[in-house]
């Protein structure tokens, strides 16, 4: 089943982002003396709502937090997909700045469930950078923002070393935060980690989620998850090189959110480029042949590397090369 898509204008997006700059003070930088911008939580006012119609949560809804990769594009956050469905928030996931993104995607869809405090589910494909600096923000913010339960991650092997030296990295915020006025409580910054296998790793009334691992170049593990709702099914590649196997595990997928990098862009660059994203990630070509095979409801791209130059209208026509159902080009805080 598909769902009409939601994508936000750029104006509306703009008209949130001026907004919360206004609601700053903005004008001038801070006085001398006063305390940095960010030692205290603070609460943007609900009425930044945009008068659009909110989105139907009954549904299964996936809002696109972040579609970059390392590169510092300042309208591509890190990579970060949100499914939200039964009034959870199913994080794949947590490049920078993704508390904000997910805060942006609640303004913007109505979605609750993406409001900080909300944030309580992460699945981490592998542990790339790009993929897992906003780690510590989605362990922190929302802890500081009143979650009230800990946060659970699955994720590979070494998901427990890099959360443990994460916690201990902030270790005064932590202990300041507990012991000072704020009086946080330190048991609902403890975080579930799961570090997984191939299969079913979570399940709930609401939602399954199975993990197929992917080759991602030299990386040991990195994994792809597919997620099962009563309304539909999404498969999300995370990076990976080409991989055929997918077609068989997307097999009548209603959406399949994969990563794409444009094969005439690659085919301009040096020969060691040429062979690092030929084992790291995936041609929109492939992408295309891959869904046309799984038969999937439609295809939207994330992750997008333009590695000389190349626009989004010619990476979708490299999808549709082989695929002939929708093709989105994914931009940050589009909902499907
Ligand atoms: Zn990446
Ligand atoms: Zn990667």
């Amino acid at each position: 089943m598909r769902f009409p898509r939601y994508a936000p204008r750029l104006a509306l997006l703009l008209v949130v982002l001026t907004g919360c700059a206004a609601a700053t003070g903005g004008e001038s930088p801070e006085a001398p003396g006063q305390p940095a911008v960010g030692d205290e939580p603070t609460r943007t006012p609900t009425s930044r709502l945009p008068s659009s119609e909110p989105l139907d949560p009954s549904r299964t809804w996936v809002v696109l937090l972040g579609t970059g990769t390392p590169g510092a594009e300042p309208d591509r956050f890190g990579p970060s997909t949100a499914v939200v469905a039964g009034g959870t928030a199913y994080l794949i996931d947590a490049g920078p700045g993704v508390v904000r993104r997910a805060s942006a995607g609640a303004m913007v869809t109505g979605l609750q469930a993406l409001n900080a405090p909300n944030l309580r589910v992460a699945f981490l494909t592998h542990l790339h950078s790009d993929h897992t600096l906003g780690y510590p923000d989605l362990i922190l913010s929302p802890w500081v923002l009143g979650r009230a339960a800990p946060l659970a991650v699955y994720g590979p092997p070494g998901l427990e070393a890099m959360t443990a030296a994460l916690l201990e990295a902030y270790r005064e915020d932590i202990r300041v935060r507990v012991e000072g006025p704020e009086r946080l409580r330190r048991d609902l910054l403890a975080v579930e980690t799961h570090e997984i296998a191939p299969g079913l790793i979570y399940e709930d009334p609401v939602m399954r989620v199975e993990a197929f691992a992917v080759p991602h170049g030299t990386w040991d593990v990195a994994f792809g998850f597919k997620l099962t709702t009563a309304d539909r099914t999404i498969v999300i590649s995370g990076d990976t090189g080409p991989f055929d196997g997918l077609a068989e595990i997307a097999a009548g997928a209603d959406v399949l959110i994969h990563e794409a990098y444009g094969a005439e862009g690659l085919r301009q660059r040096e020969p060691e480029t040429q062979r690092y994203h030929g084992t790291f990630h995936t041609s929109a070509i492939k992408v295309g042949e891959i869904a046309a095979r799984a038969g999937v409801g439609m295809v939207i791209l994330h992750h997008q590397l333009h590695l000389a130059g190349g626009t989004p209208e010619e990476m979708v026509e490299e999808v549709r090369l082989s695929f002939d159902g929708e093709v989105i080009y994914g931009r940050d805080l589009d909902a499907f």
